[in-house]
């Protein structure tokens, strides 16, 4: 990924997004906004910190990248695997008005001017994007999401509701918890095992803690969207850690509920 500094304000952004000139996109970091305390300081989901702070964060971010913070759409998000066709009419859906978009877990568009949103603190953002059709998706996969295979469903609605050609697909997987720390119970990790076969070589017994495992879930995301399809060339992976990056990410594992989140940020130009 490419690291952006602004002043203040750090993100990242995807090369091989970077490279097509079709989409504006970033995924945030904590650098850069006006909250304060735990939310400190680019927090982009509500939570209980200030209302006012949350959108001027948005409007700092969305600057910076060079899109209009009306047009956001956001989700609640649930840990599920199901997504939602946002247009024009959903342009300020959650940040600015009542989302009444329910249940969801990923964002799909064809629509210029529709800023899709997701957050994070330790779950894994997948990003797609047709390169021909130009048809963009921003998935939230945290364990739930990864071991239902939300980004096979996500590629599968590009390609059956969108007409999309796999081959065109690029996707990324950005910053969330990393492989040295993401530490389950066995029944999580028996469930990875049972559902995704693959999965076995990217969950690791705990050799010190006894009915521990650790869980490389960006690998597994990866190998979910080879399965279904995409080429291994057109996927990029961020090697970073939210939990490692005290100074840089919000992290649920490391903080807690007393947070703010990150978010995934994709529109067409
Ligand atoms: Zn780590």
């Amino acid at each position: 990924m490419n690291k952006h500094i602004k002043g203040n304000l750090i993100y990242f952004t995807f090369d091989n997004f970077d490279t097509t000139g079709l989409v504006k996109h970033c995924f945030s970091t904590r650098k850069g906004g006006v909250s304060k305390g735990c939310y400190s300081s680019m927090n982009l989901s509500f939570r209980d910190d200030l209302k006012e702070n949350v959108i001027d964060n948005y409007k700092i971010l969305c600057s910076a990248i060079g899109c209009n913070y009306k047009n956001v759409v956001f989700s609640n998000q649930v840990h599920g695997n199901r997504l939602y066709y946002a247009n024009e009419t959903d342009r300020g859906k959650g940040l600015l008005k009542e989302s009444d978009i329910k249940n969801i877990d990923g964002l799909i568009t064809d629509k210029k001017d529709v800023l899709l949103t997701t957050f994070y603190a330790d779950c894994v953002p997948l990003f797609f994007l047709d390169i021909c059709k130009k048809v963009i998706s921003v998935s939230h996969a945290g364990w739930r999401g990864t071991v239902n295979k939300i980004g096979e469903e996500t590629i599968n609605k590009m390609v059956y509701e969108f007409g999309c050609n796999k081959e065109n697909i690029i996707a990324g997987i950005g910053p969330s918890i990393g492989k040295c720390c993401f530490e389950v119970d066995s029944p999580v990790a028996e469930e990875f095992m049972q559902k995704l076969p693959f999965s076995i070589d990217y969950v690791k017994k705990d050799l010190y803690k006894e009915g521990k495992y650790k869980i490389d879930l960006k690998e597994i995301n990866k190998l979910i969207m080879i399965n279904a399809g995409l080429s291994e060339k057109n996927i990029e992976v961020s090697d970073i850690c939210t939990k490692c990056e005290i100074d840089l990410m919000f992290s649920h594992r490391r903080m807690g509920s007393s947070r703010g989140a990150m978010a995934g940020l994709l529109q067409l130009c």
